[in-house]
């Protein structure tokens, strides 16, 4: 019986060669961090009357429903497994759905090495995530290399491929540092206002607009 041919004939040499070139060139233009995200809008822009109740109601809901994904990558990833368990216990801070979609997770806790390779499957899973979103990136591998900083497979640093709200340093560091990372990211949840979230509303529509236009 004759089998019909694939619509695409790709050769496993052909796909390694076309993930090859996509991975240089996200080298080439991740040299340099992104700028870490700051609270960029003014005082009293932000902290009206209008929202301040609204900025407090949905802080508290987000502060203690978030969700992380599920993104261990290396040694660091088992001190992270160590903190969800009974032991350290997460779940005290309404965190102990990881989950395995990063449509369903607003925070991702990025433990462990990150090579090239990785790289463009993590900045998909992070612009697959929901707004608004944070990001932990846990151990010396995520925040710079670590040991690894100067190979040529490692990238130097998560920052240069998504940006990152909190840096929790160690080798790896222990479920008690990774908590403390935590607490830092609901301090900076606690911080944040409504209008915040109508500007990256009008970034994202923006940024559709352009990509369909270029379509
Ligand atoms: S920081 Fe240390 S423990 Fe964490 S991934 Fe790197 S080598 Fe492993």
């Amino acid at each position: 019986m004759e089998i019909d041919k694939p619509a695409f004939d790709f050769s496993l040499e052909e796909i390694d060669r076309e993930e090859g070139r996509q991975i240089e060139e996200l080298m080439a233009r991740s040299q340099e961090p992104l700028p870490d995200p700051v609270e960029w809008l003014q005082a009293e822009l932000s902290r009206n009357v209008l929202v301040t109740s609204v900025d407090k109601l949905l802080n508290w809901g987000r502060h203690y429903s978030l969700w992380p994904a599920t993104t261990g990558l290396a040694c660091c990833a088992m001190e992270m497994v160590a903190t969800a368990a009974s032991r350290f216990d997460i779940a005290r801070f309404g965190m102990e759905i990881f989950r395995a979609s990063p449509r369903q997770a607003d925070l991702m806790i990025v433990a462990g090495t990150l090579t090239w390779k990785m790289a463009r499957a993590l900045r998909m899973l992070y612009d697959q995530m929901a707004e608004p979103k944070w990001v932990l990136a846990m151990g010396a591998c995520a925040i710079s290399g670590g040991t690894f900083a100067h190979s040529y497979s490692v990238v130097p640093g998560v920052n240069r491929i998504i940006p990152v709200d909190v840096y929790v340093p160690g080798c790896p560091p222990r479920p008690e540092a990774l908590l403390y990372g935590v607490m830092k990211v609901h301090e900076k949840i606690e911080r944040r206002s409504v209008s915040e979230d109508l500007i990256d509303l009008r970034r994202l529509i923006k940024g559709r607009a352009t990509q369909g236009s270029q379509a």
